[in-house]
């Protein structure tokens, strides 16, 4: 099987988008503030809008299955206030889900959080348990830096974020650590900001000891960790003049890295460094990049290739990455599997 758990639901229907742009005109007009109940969209348009883009790519790529969470750009934390994010967290989760309900066997849900700048996180917790208990959802997205791109967040490892951790550890779910889009100019959203948040979680969990306080919190660092596998010499290094344990033990318990690295030498690098018992497959398709390589010929996100074609790993250790580590790390999608007989 191959298990992508890095999708995001680019394609929904635009009613979606004119719904949300509502939503922030009505920040500044309270008269022009929408009811959930304006939007509608139909099965038939959850369908198509399916169909025609994820699915059929998932078909032509060979991916069985996606864990599937709102778009990440569009969550937009720093817009409004919580009541702003709740409404919206709970309308994208509800896409997504009933994405999943209308392909039981191709998507399984990953939750976005109401998070919003300088409110507690302990206010994500229902929407959290509302998408595990009601919705099937495997795992959450997490922002650590709701506010965009100005970082006003604690850190990870602080205590801050541990009533969320709890949360996670009760239910069992893993969290993708994810930012959304940048209102800093100064990081492009998916050029900078992604791949500056990864590198800046793996960092923030290595200057602390937050896996002894949670040693079955698990954490997926999406984008191949954003410069943590190229720079892996730095970090340990680092690590050993704060005086912390090796890297295997002080955070590869816990820490998880995706493949949303889009060209060959990149995945190379990434099954050369990193164990391969910490890599999972994902594409993050249709997403940040759309665009055909020139050297190739092939979609920069189509990375299922560069796994297949890697001199890094064989049969056995390619399911790993296809399949095993994905089950080990969200194990609700286990569950989910092993009960349809998977
Ligand atoms: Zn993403």
């Amino acid at each position: 099987m191959i298990i992508d758990c890095h999708g995001h639901y680019t394609t929904a229907p635009k009613a979606l988008e004119t719904w949300r742009n509502q939503q922030m005109a009505g920040l500044k007009d309270s008269a022009l503030r929408p009811r959930v109940a304006d939007l509608k969209i139909s099965d038939d348009e959850l369908r198509e809008s399916i169909e025609g883009n994820q699915l059929r790519l998932m078909k032509e790529r060979g991916i069985d299955l996606t864990i599937f969470s709102p778009r990440a750009s569009f969550m937009a934390h720093h817009v409004g206030d919580f009541e702003t994010s709740s409404t919206w967290a709970a309308i994208c989760n509800e896409l997504c889900f009933r994405v999943s309900a209308l392909f039981p066997d191709r998507f399984i849900g990953a939750a976005m959080l109401p998070q919003s700048p300088g409110v507690d996180p302990r206010s994500c917790i229902p929407e959290l348990e509302r998408c595990v208990r009601e919705y099937g959802f495997v795992a959450i997205n997490l922002n650590p830096d709701p506010s965009g791109g100005h970082w006003t967040s604690p850190p990870l490892s602080d205590r801050h974020w541990y009533p969320l951790y709890e949360k996670m550890v009760e239910h069992d779910i893993p969290a993708m650590v994810h930012v959304s889009t940048s209102c800093n100019a100064c990081f492009h959203t998916t050029g900078a900001h992604y791949l500056n948040a990864d590198t800046t979680a793996f960092m923030q969990c290595l200057t602390s000891d937050l896996f002894r306080d949670f040693p079955a919190l698990r954490f997926v660092i999406p984008h191949g960790g954003g410069a943590v596998p190229y720079h892996w010499g730095r970090f340990r290094g680092l690590a050993q003049e704060l005086k912390k344990p090796l890297l295997q033990d002080h955070l590869l318990n816990n820490i998880f890295f995706d493949t949303c690295v889009y060209h060959q030498p990149g995945i190379d690098l990434l099954t050369r460094v990193i164990p391969v018992a910490n890599i999972l497959f994902a594409s993050e398709m249709i997403g940040a990049v759309r665009g055909i390589d020139p050297e190739t010929g092939f979609f920069f996100d189509d990375t299922r290739r560069y796994i297949d074609a890697t001199p890094m790993l064989d049969a056995q250790t390619r399911h790993q990455v296809f399949e095993a580590n994905a089950r080990r790390v969200y194990p609700r999608l286990d569950r989910a599997l092993t009960a349809k007989g998977l």
